[in-house]
């Protein structure tokens, strides 16, 4: 089983532990049958008159004494029968106990490691994965694995165990009524196996339709603004109600499922217990079988049926294990990415040189193309383009989290021979769309950093210009941000997002328009105490607005990922182009 290597990693410690649950399932299976024995020979040679022929009766009572003191002491049976219940007892409750930790432990272990490898795939594979598929992995097949491995793993092994110790005793008891006794019950386990086969089917569809009506409420509650704001309300509902609807239908079928099958498999069983009352009685008439023999074999009967019919589910469903663990091997069999190998022991300036640099995210076009042009360490670097030009693929490529095609060179070394790990330390990007943590603001700011002192924190605020919004904050550096606290306006989480990102200096900076959403004062303020950082940084600014751009030492213009205008902005508005035509747009806004 090459095929569930990874996961094995995980079992192979507990299998000990899982064999010794199920030598305790066997034992109490074994103990459960000498009740039906005792509850035979009580009535043989205590109520009744006749002698028991069967041999286990007849030891069982020579175990305790013999017949007459058995007749006479009744408290040996009693006090036997509270012994093997509580026995009985004992075991039923350190078999799930021992099995259940293992289980816990185990899924634990796969739950982690799933985590762990969702958090270390490149951006360009966790781009291939869908969230909705990952959480199914990382939560319901877990909670699904746990069920089987267990509840149904543990129970099967048990039922089994049971049916075959039940089947030794029946026949050891008296055969001809033993086979009246089990006669129904392959057609009881058959078609369970093929009901519950047929019915998983249906349950995958229910889940369907659960997921999908999940996906519209979390997509509602998420789009409350759009839905109000283009007075979609009643579409919204009308989807909910469509889906809902569905889901109603699918649960109608499950239970409909259920219904035939549990009408028809009740009346097997009952039709197999009365075949042994009619069959017994006619049995004891031809004095073949005693009273109690037939109580025996009656009691042992009774609960085998329904046993039978358990496990008949049990093993069609126990086949979604193998599901499940396909499913977690085949994230875990995934490739982490490698933050470690390549040159380590170079001192990052932020000197950075690209030459003909391409790179596409898919074989039809490329994103950039032929890129060429230096910064020198410690200057900054405007980059200014449409929309879709290419900006923001051209600055991810920097802390690599992209493979590129090209040159591009740090402080002369090839990134790609840089270590992920080095260069990511040295480099810090602003993103366009910066996430925040449901958090407070500090908890926030100290993401990077989490030791940075509350001095630190704050000289990183103001220079984000964001200090003076956080104290009008109800607590402050304290106030939670996000879903379940204080919501915050575009710039102030652009600017919050500045204030995580410049915590912790890097040589190379990366602001991916992260200057948009605040006003030309405070952008100004911004990158006026940016530059009065003591310590020099490459600063690369992508911007839709000139002003933010004027004072870099150079500007690139890009246009459908190549670059098609280089200079400072002294040069670019000299010359006809794109730059120009923008400058002129925004200084007549201005004016
Ligand atoms: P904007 O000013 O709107 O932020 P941009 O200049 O930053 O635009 P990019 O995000 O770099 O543009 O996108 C460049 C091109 O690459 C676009 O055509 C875009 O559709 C495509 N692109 C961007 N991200 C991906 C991705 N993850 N997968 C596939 N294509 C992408
Ligand atoms: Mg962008």
């Amino acid at each position: 089983m090459k095929k569930y290597s990874l996961v094995k990693k995980y079992i192979q410690p507990y299998i000990f532990i899982y064999f010794l649950a199920f030598l305790f399932e066997i034992l109490s299976s074994a103990l459960q049958m000498l009740i039906p024995i005792i509850l035979g020979t009580t009535i043989d040679s205590i109520i009744g008159s006749e002698e028991p022929t069967n041999k286990i009766m007849i030891s069982f009572i020579n175990f305790l004494g013999g017949r007459d003191l058995v007749r006479e002491r009744l408290g040996i049976i009693a006090a036997a029968f509270i012994l093997i219940s509580f026995s009985i007892a004992l075991l039923n409750f350190l078999r799930p106990y021992m099995s259940g930790k293992a289980t816990y432990t185990i899924s634990k272990g796969i739950r982690d490691s799933i985590y762990a490898k969702i958090s270390s795939l490149s951006i360009k594979d966790m781009a291939s994965i869908t969230t909705g598929d990952m959480l199914q992995r990382a939560s319901s097949d877990i909670t699904k694995f746990e069920t089987m491995v267990s509840t149904t793993m543990m129970a099967l092994m048990g039922n089994i165990s049971y049916i075959v110790i039940s089947l030794i005793t029946l026949f050891t008891i008296n055969f001809k009524l033993s086979l009246i006794s089990v006669s129904l019950l392959p057609i009881l386990f058959i078609g369970t196996f093929l009901f519950d086969r047929s019915v998983v089917k249906v349950f995958d569809e229910f889940e369907e339709s659960e997921a999908n009506l999940t996906t519209i409420v979390q997509e509602n509650l998420s789009s409350y603004k759009v839905v109000r704001a283009f007075f979609k309300q009643k579409h919204e509902i009308n989807k909910f109600e469509e889906a809902s609807m569905d889901l109603a239908n699918k649960d109608y079928k499950i239970m409909a499922y259920f219904a035939y099958f549990w009408s028809i498999a009740e009346f097997l069983c009952f039709l197999q217990i009365a075949l042994i009352a009619i069959f017994g009685v006619i049995m004891h008439r031809s004095g073949s079988v005693s009273v109690g023999e037939f109580t025996a074999v009656f009691a042992v009967a009774l609960n085998m049926v329904w046993v039978v019919l358990g496990t008949g589910r049990m093993l069609s469903r126990f086949t979604r294990v193998t599901v499940a663990i396909r499913r977690f091997d085949e994230v875990l069999e995934m490739d982490s990415e490698d933050l470690d190998s390549g040159v380590s022991d170079i001192d990052i300036k932020g000197e950075i040189n690209f030459d003909k640099v391409s790179f596409s995210y898919d074989e039809a076009h490329d994103a950039i193309k032929d890129l060429s042009f230096t910064i020198e360490a410690g200057k900054t670097l405007g980059v200014l383009g449409l929309t879709g030009s290419g900006k923001s693929t051209l600055v991810s490529l920097i802390p690599r989290l992209m493979e590129y095609n090209g040159s591009i060179k740090v402080d002369g070394a090839e990134l790609n021979t840089i270590s992920k790990r080095k260069i990511r330390e040295n480099t810090s990007i602003i993103l366009q769309e910066p996430y925040l943590f449901n958090k407070t603001i500090k908890e926030n700011i100290a993401y990077r950093w989490p030791d940075a002192s509350d001095e630190e924190i704050i000289k990183a605020a103001k220079i984000a210009d964001i200090h003076d919004d956080i104290m009008n904050f109800p607590d402050g550096y304290d106030t939670i941000v996000g879903e379940k606290g204080v919501s915050l306006s575009g710039g102030q989480k652009q600017r919050l997002a500045i204030a995580r990102t410049i915590l912790v200096h890097t040589p190379i900076i990366i602001f991916d328009d992260a200057l948009s959403a605040v006003d030309t004062q405070t952008d100004i303020n911004i990158r006026t105490a940016l530059s009065q950082n003591e310590k020099a940084q490459t600063k690369i600014i992508i911007s839709h607005r000139i002003s933010t751009l004027m004072n870099a030492d150079k500007i690139i213009v890009m246009k459908r990922g190549k670059k098609i205008q280089e200079g400072t902005h002294d040069e670019l508005i000299r010359e006809d182009g794109l730059y120009k035509t923008i400058y002129e747009i925004q200084n007549i806004e201005v004016d």
